[in-house]
């Protein structure tokens, strides 16, 4: 038996039938609550206060042989309050009770640190769970919009208001690349994401129009973002964003009245300085002239009388003729009622202005060329008008007494277009001003005394555009200039 306990290594205690010590290992007393009760013949529940209350189970435990009794985890407290954890095993050897102690205490310790550990852990994830809650109620409950990519650009996570404001449900999004709700042609993630990478701002600003579900176009301003994620080298892209749409709308709105109201401005002043020329020589000519037909400090003879007379006729028929002008435009601007279209045809209705031209233009001769049999044309007579008497009469009044002006007159029977070419061989237009001159009382800077009220082509342009035509014009300075205007022949399709 001593053989078999030396084996064992356990610290221990033979006991007699009446619970008296019998016999001890060496360093038993190290487990005992009174190790100074622990002698040989002296009852164990002094040293060993456990003992106390199993009377019963150790004369049961003495009957069957082979059997045992564990108590576990027994705590003794020292003074310098270091514990120490010991299982008592109690053994029924040949009739023996003996008594086995096991010191558990690194055992023990160990368990309580995993346990403690594994508290911990339970509390952070908790936590962390908490967190995720939380950060999940913000991302569903943010007015901005959110997107969570890859670093390849695809798409990991989109919030409420983005999926609203783009109209796609999660898994119609998720996986796909973020260019697929962007329209810009020259966006790319990965550069955005190079950008990021080599600056040293904390967020990328970027403007970008992405589109919804219905192919509606949105502005929205990102702030784009890196994180990294839990995998040591691999980063998510984030993508908050604020719909811009409203504002972008009114920042253009405002730019094109700001624009408008600078042309305004401009064209104020055009009509300032045509109004006081146009309408300051004409009044004085009829002032001048009723001054002397009033006062009559001399015999005026028949043909003086008649002189003036005709003078403030034509000078109040220039008047009026400006102030049709304006009426013409501001009608032509104004409404598409001043558009009444009618069958004509296009090349009697030529010969019979450019007649009247040669009328008033004495002396003066106009070419008159066609191309192509149809010249019917359904048009506004009345506009029809402006546009061949303003680009003749340009022609003739910008170019000298001696020279011609050439109208060729074509049909396209494929395209079903008239085109209308007025030609001078007169002082030219400068590169510069050309872009302008279809602007009301714009007038060129080579015009010298010409007169002239920069009406003339915008009449024309307003009647081009009301047949649903364009006009286009070549020139060059001291060459000539030609006008071409392209008209459907028929304006109703
Ligand atoms: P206006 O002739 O009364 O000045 P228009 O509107 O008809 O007004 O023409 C605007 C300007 O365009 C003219 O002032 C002139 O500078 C230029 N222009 C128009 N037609 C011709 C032309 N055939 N040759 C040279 N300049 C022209």
């Amino acid at each position: 038996m001593k053989q078999l306990l030396i084996v064992d290594k356990r610290e221990y205690l033979i006991l007699n039938e009446d619970l008296t010590i019998a016999q001890t290992s060496a360093l038993v007393t190290k487990y005992a609550e009174f190790s100074e009760q622990v002698s040989i013949n002296q009852d164990i529940r002094l040293g060993f206060p456990e003992f106390v209350g199993l009377e019963d189970t150790l004369t049961n435990l003495l009957e069957k042989e082979e059997s045992n009794f564990v108590l576990q985890s027994i705590t003794r407290h020292s003074e310098d309050n270091s514990s120490l954890y010991f299982d008592i095993d109690i053994k029924n050897i040949s009739g023996q009770l003996i008594v086995f102690f096991e010191d558990v205490t690194e055992l023990m310790t160990l368990k309580q640190s995993l346990l403690q550990q594994v508290n911990e852990a339970e509390l952070l994830l908790s936590s962390l769970k908490r967190f995720e809650e939380c950060t999940n109620k913000i991302i569903a409950s943010m007015g901005e919009i959110l997107i969570i990519v890859t670093h390849s650009g695809k798409i990991e996570r989109i919030n409420k208001a983005a999926r609203k404001l783009f109209g796609y449900s999660y898994s119609e999004l998720l996986d796909r690349p973020i260019s697929q709700l962007i329209v810009n042609q020259d966006f790319e993630h990965r550069q955005l994401y190079d950008a990021y990478n080599n600056s040293n701002e904390s967020v990328q600003k970027i403007e970008l129009t992405c589109q919804n579900k219905q192919r509606e176009e949105i502005e929205i301003e990102f702030n784009f973002s890196i994180v990294p994620t839990e995998i040591k080298g691999l980063f998510k892209c984030i993508y908050l964003g604020r719909n811009i749409t409203e504002r972008k709308r009114l920042e253009e709105e405002m730019s094109k009245a700001l624009e408008k109201e600078k042309e305004l401005r401009k064209l104020k002043s055009r009509f300032v300085s045509m109004a006081s020329h146009e309408f300051r020589n004409p009044l004085s000519s009829i002032m001048i002239c009723t001054d002397l037909l009033l006062h009559r400090e001399r015999d005026i003879s028949e043909e003086e009388y008649d002189f003036y007379l005709n003078l403030i006729k034509s000078s109040a028929n220039n008047m009026q003729s400006l102030l049709e002008d304006i009426l013409v435009l501001s009608k032509a601007e104004s409404t598409k009622s001043a558009f009444n279209p009618n069958w004509l045809d296009l090349e009697e209705f030529c010969s019979q202005i450019i007649k009247e031209l040669e009328i008033i233009y004495q002396g003066r001769k106009i070419n008159f060329t066609k191309v192509g049999s149809s010249l019917e044309i359904y048009g506004d007579k009345k506009l029809l008008r402006h546009i061949l008497t303003n680009l003749l009469g340009n022609g003739i009044k910008y170019s000298s007494q001696e020279e011609s002006v050439d109208l060729k007159l074509a049909y396209s029977e494929a395209e079903e277009l008239i085109t209308l070419e007025v030609c001078d061989r007169g002082i030219g237009i400068p590169t510069e001003v050309q872009k302008h001159l279809f602007e009301s009382f714009y007038r060129g800077n080579n015009v010298g005394d010409i007169p002239g009220t920069g009406l003339g082509l915008s009449i024309v342009k307003k009647a081009v555009d009301l047949h649903g035509g364009t006009i286009t014009l070549e020139s060059e300075i001291g060459v000539g200039t030609k006008m071409t205007v392209i008209l459907p022949k028929n304006s109703n399709f």
